[in-house]
Order: C-alpha cells, then structure tokens, then sequence
C-alpha cells in the first residue's frame, strides 16, 4: 500500500504513521527525519538544508525530489510505504506522480489531517520541550504554518480531483486519530 500522509506540522502524521507501519509491516519515509539526520551528520545535504530548516521554510524541491526517487526504489520500499511530509508543494506531487508512473505503481490513500491553528501552536511548543527540535520555537512555527498554507495546501487541489483523498480530523487522542484513520483507509 502507498500512503501519502499530508497535514500541518504538529498534525500527528510522524505518530499515526507509527501506528499503520506496526498493522501493515510497511516503511514510514519522513523527509523530515532523513533531513535532521543529514544534519546531524553534517554531511553536503545537511549543511545545504540546515538553514531553510532552522527558519522554517522548505527545502528546494530538487534536494527532497532526488531523496524520495533514490529511497523509494530501495528493497525496503517493496511492500509499500508511507510518505510523511512529502510531497510539500505541487511541484513535488508531479515528479512523485512521474516516478510512481514509471515504477508502475500508484498512490491508495493521500490523507489530510485536519487540526485547528491554535491546537497545532500548543502541541509544537510542547514537541519543543521534550524533543528540543531546533525548528520547534514560536517564530520558526507561525514560519511553518504559513509556508504550509501557502505551499503544501495547494496541494488539496491537485488530490481532489482524485478519489484517493481523505480527510481526518486530527484531534482527540491518538487512539481517537487512529479509529478515524484505520476507517478512512479500509484497514
Ligand atoms: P517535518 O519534520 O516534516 O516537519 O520537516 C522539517 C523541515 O524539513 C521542514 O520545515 C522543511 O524545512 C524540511 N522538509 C521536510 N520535508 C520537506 C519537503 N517535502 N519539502 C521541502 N522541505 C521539507
């Protein structure tokens, strides 16, 4: 199965994706994550990324492009996968529409989590506290958020035209999230 997770950040994408790959023993591919990783090891990537991360904007398409089509050819990605925060502008939902073409596959389920502005606030600057994400202060968020509305919610467009996209509502606990998404997606 291949599952596009999309939401603002601090919607529970990273966390409901931790809760299908345990049911359906396939990969999560968070470029967040491989990003922060490149940036902990201060490799080429992650010194180009680390200053569009640290204010809250994108990296350029390109970079996140040639990280999705070279990880999701790997044997790991076989049995499907989830994307966590990828594709992030129309741009990139072209080139993953072009890569899953060639490989002769297709998306299942894009999934929108759904989570009011002031809900979203509160559950970053707590991530902050307990994981001292360098991204998670004030400024760096209101930074996020607005780049998400102006460049990934475009996005809602391009899937709508779709049957393959679904809307949860993010709130309530995570079992709460959890129902409402293993509904949406037949599991
Ligand atoms: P995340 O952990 O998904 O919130 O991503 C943290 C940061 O990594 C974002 O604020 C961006 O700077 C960068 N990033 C992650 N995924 C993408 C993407 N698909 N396109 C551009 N930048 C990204």
């Amino acid at each position: 199965m291949i599952l596009i997770f999309m939401g603002p950040p601090g919607a529970g994408k990273g966390t409901q994706s931790e809760t299908v790959v345990d049911k359906l023993s396939i990969i999560q591919i968070s470029t967040g994550d491989i990003l922060r990783k490149a940036v902990n090891e201060q490799t080429a990537l992650g010194v180009e990324a680390k200053r569009y991360m640290d204010s809250g904007n994108l990296v350029p398409d390109e970079v996140v492009i040639g990280i999705i089509r070279e990880r999701i050819v790997e044997d790991d990605c076989q049995n499907g996968f989830i994307l966590d925060g990828f594709p992030r502008t129309v741009a990139q939902a072209e080139a993953l529409d072009e890569m899953l073409q060639e490989a002769g596959k297709k998306i299942d389920h894009v999934v929108y989590f759904d989570v009011p502005e002031k809900e979203l606030i509160i559950r970053l600057l707590s991530r902050a506290e307990k994981e001292k994400r360098s991204d998670d202060n004030l400024e760096t968020i209101q930074n996020r958020l607005n780049v998400f509305r102006e460049k990934t919610e475009p996005l809602l467009e391009y899937y709508k035209s779709r049957d393959s996209l679904r809307f949860i509502e993010g709130t309530g606990t995570i079992e709460d999230v959890k129902g409402r998404l293993f509904k949406a997606i037949g599991l």
